[in-house]
């Protein structure tokens, strides 16, 4: 067995004092519909925010999120395309800001939406994580981002993993930077996948998914993974699951007929 090491995050349970743990939690009142901690706000543009997380429950990281909207319901399917656009530049531009900073080796930066996606709270936001001494990267391949061509257009490329991360369905959303205004081309067409994803992918009954943003030679690339209870093949093997050929040229056409219908 061949393997590329790189240390396990280490959680902190005493900093998860608090937490909410699960959606459910927010009956209590959700600390992101009127955000009051001044002091942890580290940029803010109109209702969107930037800010260190109260629980820093990761060892040697800096996690941050952004409070994406005002709205405690609202999500990237619902906001009206200039509302995306505005939150995409804002949260790529934390990110870069991140990135720049010399004390991280890597920086993530992902979305969590629904019950299965792992995320603790329902107010729409995302994580920009600075690991100072991870490289959290360092398992992701080339590969994971090429696949069945989906859509090709305007600088942009839409495919169906064939070698996926985790699976089943893995859609990646790539970007040439040197396209006029790629934070809003990106915008536009993530906000077109989250919708298929929602409303027709799995006859609409998916109703969570995550989106991992990466940055490589010049090219954004969204991979959004809709998601589902997690296989015990991948949890106890890392065996990944995808589905065939076939059936992957079947979601292409469920997918453009849906693009079509917005
Ligand atoms: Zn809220």
């Amino acid at each position: 067995m061949e393997h590329k090491k790189e240390a396990a995050l280490i959680f902190l349970p005493l900093a998860a004092n608090g937490k909410p743990q699960h959606l459910g939690s927010e009956k209590t009142g959700c600390p992101f519909c009127e955000y009051a901690e001044e002091e942890n706000i580290l940029k803010r543009e109109e209702d969107m925010l930037w800010v260190l997380n109260k629980y820093q429950t990761l060892q040697d990281t800096f996690q941050t999120i952004i409070i994406e909207h005002a709205d405690h319901n609202k999500d990237i399917s619902t906001y009206t395309v200039e509302e995306n656009r505005n939150l995409f530049t804002f949260a790529i531009d934390c990110w870069a800001k991140t990135k720049k900073d010399p004390q991280f080796k890597s920086v993530l930066f992902y979305k969590n939406h629904g019950p299965l996606s792992g995320g603790s709270l329902k107010h729409p936001h995302m994580q920009i994580v600075g690991l100072k001494e991870i490289d959290g990267e360092a398992q992701i391949e080339p590969e994971n981002f090429e696949g069945i061509t989906v859509l090709s257009e305007n600088n942009v490329v839409i495919n169906f993993s064939s070698m996926p991360v985790m699976g089943f369905l893995e859609i990646n959303i790539i970007v040439d930077s040197q396209t006029p205004e790629p934070t809003h081309c990106l915008a536009d067409y993530v906000q077109k996948t989250v919708n298929y994803v929602l409303n027709a992918y799995h006859h609409g009954r998916c109703e969570s998914y995550n989106l991992f943003f990466f940055e490589e030679e010049g090219k954004y690339i969204v991979k959004l993974i809709p998601r589902f209870i997690v296989s015990p093949y991948f949890v106890g093997y890392k065996l990944t699951q995808n589905f065939s050929e076939e059936h992957l040229l079947l979601l292409r056409e469920e997918f453009l007929k849906s693009l079509l219908e917005k």
